[in-house]
């Protein structure tokens, strides 16, 4: 369109409208320009969102371990190796302990492939089978280890991938999609239209190539070619708040599909809980609570227990604090506060191998070496942890176990909230076979219950309670037990005290039919495994809701990735599941992900709020045009009016208004349906009617000044077509109240353009270089005065709407899908 523009200008230009046809091509200009810049800041946001969402890497420089952007990374640089995080660069590995990579994204290959720092004998092996290789691209599934550094950026075996397939453009959101095939169909309307008005103005005896211009000018002023790209940048800077408000968008359709979400679930440790654990109570086999006095702890079963908390443990005792896993953390401390120090014990007690903790299993073992044999300590979840007790740690050694009585004592501490763990121990004469896992964790003496305390965050309470008005269900998810999971739930006021609680265990037994049957009565899910949480997502999804799912481990991936919202823990979280995640919450608060709903929501109204906005504003000007010969009168505006309405009033009052503010009780009011229409709730028929009514105006003028023989009938139009659309920007920002009425203020851009916007209609008017340029004459004070009255029936008219909406008068039913 641009491109017939530019040409029609030009042969405007050849046959003698010079002036013209420069102001033409200066405008075309200016809009290039405008477009450019605001196309420039949403990359430029969404290029800083991107950085941010990068994964870093763990080096050893210098003997300090230090967290890195990958991108600083050199040849040579030692980089440490989890599970769950991502391979930063091609490396050699030096170290492996039972590490394996996933290198499907490289080879294909889905099965994880070990790694070791054995060398290769051979040469040109392939790259599967280079074991000592661990790849850019590829991620940890589990082990640890290092490697060195011998490759970066597009010198690694992804870069040479990478640069055979060249740049790839961002994919387009669905609502982009559907604005741009709606935008083609509406460009044909319009190009019809334009026809039939070229048609009718020769018949009216206008010149040709003035009317030529003049519906050349109208179809690009009138085509909403910008549509898609101004939602990206909308989108692009809402983003950009988010971050702000600690939710790191990673996916850019995430934005615009916030606001449909019906349900959170999230996890519970350290997204409703501060994850921030204390031993709250300590017990031994008999029931006794943990004593005070320094005498009673030398004396068994208290001596072994804080052994125990001690040293089968990873968390790092350093002088001011204990680093590690919560759960650890909070052992280690109670085990410290009580004056066991850490590295002492373990020189006395040397670690010599291990079984690790694994959610699935909830439980681990590790190994000492003592002076008189092997001492292994084993600590899990009480209902892992029990069955495998044959006896119970008394003051005078072992002793008779009574399980249903422990399993009690457990119940009770967990129906008060704790996370229960149990200790036990075997003492071995030799090393087990270290193979034999099931031997190894058999005939324990069970030692003691450590209830911790997670206290629930501050904000989670009030972020569940806005879920509720806002029409969204919170769900729980936790490994921990059932009992502690509906304590916490309560304390939320997610769950009813009497709450129905599932188990992972019962979900399994579910068939997915059964599931989705009861899937909306459960708010607590207990003792989930990560493929559950998959099959809870998709019953829920079956149910038609849209959900957000929370994860943080490599598992979580796969129901991440099938969420409609996938959350990955910024904190927390490994880069598997980052990577798979459409948000990353920075702060790992659930308060967040309601706090970005929010936001989804204003972002998405702010949206409907410039197509309404800008489509309304060409409406008026195509009804203008078109039917001022149809009544009889000449065509009412010139070419560079048209284009001058397109570019200043629709342009920045427009932009602005995807600044505006959240509207009044936008989290009272129920989710948007994932495939409602931008056009629904009286969209479409707000566009034909302002803009018939902009339309109305505007030839009510122009046969009234033409009546009175007034030279500046076209400057009058020309005047109130752009008032009424500034009148229309401003009672357009507020969706719902009147502005009258509103609680916000104008946000500062918006007032910004309306005041720039008039202060240049007036220069227009009034400034004696323009006149020639824009063909206008100034007005005289009454036909100002007259102006303003009459451009003022827009704003009034579109405030009544809003009043007649409010009454539920209007366009209570949900319109038919674009
Ligand atoms: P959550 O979803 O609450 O983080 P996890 O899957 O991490 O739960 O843990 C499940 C259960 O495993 C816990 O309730 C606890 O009993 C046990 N557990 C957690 N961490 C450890 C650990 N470091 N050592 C032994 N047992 C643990
Ligand atoms: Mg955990």
């Amino acid at each position: 369109m641009i491109v017939v523009l530019l040409a029609a200008a030009a042969i405007a230009g050849a046959l003698g409208d010079a002036v013209d046809s420069i102001v033409i091509l200066a405008i075309v200009l200016l809009n290039a320009m405008m477009g450019f810049a605001q196309e420039f800041r949403a990359e430029r946001a969404i290029a800083a969102l991107r950085r941010m969402a990068a994964p870093g890497a763990t080096v050893i420089r210098q003997t300090q371990i230090q967290r890195i952007p990958s991108d600083e990374l050199v040849p040579g640089d030692l980089v440490v190796l989890e599970a769950g995080g991502a391979v930063p660069a091609d490396l050699r590995i030096t170290e492996a302990i039972q590490l394996h990579t996933d290198e499907s994204a490289l080879t294909g290959e889905s099965e994880a492939v070990e790694k070791t720092s054995d060398p290769i004998a051979g040469t040109r092996v392939p790259l599967g089978d280079r074991h000592n290789l661990a790849f850019k691209g590829t991620t940890i599934t589990s082990g640890r280890g290092t490697g060195v550094v011998i490759a970066t950026g597009m010198q690694t075996e992804l870069g040479r991938i990478a640069s055979l397939l060249g740049k790839e453009g961002a994919p387009r959101t669905p609502l982009q999609r559907r604005l741009a095939a709606f935008g083609r169909s509406l460009a044909l309307a319009v190009l019809a239209i334009c026809g039939v008005l070229f048609v009718v103005g020769l018949l009216r005896g206008e010149p040709p190539l003035r009317m030529l211009l003049t519906s050349i000018s109208l179809a690009v002023a009138a085509i909403p070619e910008a549509l898609p790209a101004v939602v990206s940048v909308a989108l692009a800077l809402g983003a950009r708040t988010m971050v702000r408000h600690r939710a790191l968008v990673r996916r850019l359709p995430a934005v615009e599909t916030l606001g449909s979400v019906t349900y959170i679930c999230s996890d519970k440790t350290g997204t409703l809980t501060e994850n921030r654990m204390r031993a709250e109570e300590i017990r031994c086999a008999a029931g006794e609570i943990l004593p005070s006095d320094d005498a009673s702890l030398q004396k068994e079963p208290w001596r072994t227990l804080l052994l125990a908390l001690a040293i089968s443990n990873d968390a790092r005792a350093e002088a001011e604090n204990t680093l590690g896993d919560p759960t650890e953390v909070a052992l280690l401390e109670a085990a410290r506060a009580r004056g066991l120090d850490k590295p002492a014990l373990e020189e006395l007690w040397p670690r010599i191998g291990e079984l690790p903790f694994d959610a699935a299993r909830a439980r681990m073992t590790t190994l000492h070496a003592g002076t008189e044999g092997v001492l292994c300590l084993t600590k899990g979840a009480p209902e892992s942890v029990l069955p495998r007790c044959t006896s119970a740690l008394a003051a005078d050694g072992p002793g008779p176990i009574d399980h249903a009585a422990l399993e009690k004592d457990a119940w009770e501490m967990a129906a008060r909230g704790l996370r229960v763990l149990a200790m036990a121990m075997r003492s071995r004469e030799a090393p087990p076979d270290h193979r034999d896992v099931e031997e190894i964790e058999s005939e324990l003496v069970f030692v003691g219950l450590v209830g911790l305390l997670d206290p629930p965050r501050a904000r989670a309470r009030e972020a569940v309670g806005l879920c509720r008005t806002a029409g969204i269900t919170p769900v729980m998810n936790t490994g921990d037990h059932p009992a502690t999971a509906r304590a916490i739930a309560h304390r939320l006021d997610l769950a009813s005290e009497g709450a129905t609680v599932l188990s992972g265990p019962e979900v399994e037994a579910l068939s997915d039919h059964e599931l989705r049957r009861v899937v909306d009565e459960v708010p607590v899910y207990a003792r989930v495994a990560p493929e559950q949480k998959i099959r809870i997502v998709a019953a829920l999804q079956d149910r038609g809701e849209f959900v957000a799912m929370t994860g943080d481990g490599v598992n979580d991936a796969p129901a991440l990735q099938r969420a409609d919202i996938g959350v990955a823990m910024g904190v927390t979280g490994t880069d598997v599941a980052k990577e798979a995640s459409d948000m990353v919450l920075l702060d790992d608060d659930f308060a967040t992900i309601v706090e970005a709903i929010r936001e989804g929501r204003r972002i998405f109204d702010n949206i409907r709020k410039f197509v309404k906005y800008t489509m309304t504003s060409n409406s008026g000007e195509i009804w203008t045009i078109f039917l001022a010969p149809l009544v009889g009168l000449p065509i009412p505006l010139l070419p560079i009016h048209i284009l001058w309405i397109n570019l200043v009033t629709d342009g920045l009052p427009g932009l602005a208004l995807t600044a505006e503010g959240e509207e009044e009780g936008i989290m009272e009011r129920p989710p948007r349906a994932p495939d409602e229409s931008l056009f629904a709730h009286g969209l479409w028929q707000h566009v034909l009617w302002v803009g018939l009514l902009m339309g109305a105006v505007c030839l009510m003028t122009q046969a009234w000044a033409l009546h009175q023989g007034r030279d500046s009938w076209q400057t009058m139009v020309f005047t109130v077509l752009t008032l009424s659309q500034l009148g229309h920007a401003w009672a357009g920002r507020v969706e719902r109240s009147s502005v009258f009425r509103a609680r916000r203020p104008m946000n500062r851009v918006l007032a910004a353009a309306l005041g720039f916007t008039f202060a240049m209609q007036m220069a227009t008017v009034y400034a004696p270089v323009l006149n020639p340029i824009f063909h206008t004459v100034p007005l005289t004070a009454a036909e100002l005065g007259l102006c303003l009255a009459l451009s003022s029936v827009v704003f009034f008219g579109v405030e009544l709407e809003k009043w007649a909406i409010r009454r539920g008068w209007l366009y209570a039913r949900r319109a038919a899908a674009v």
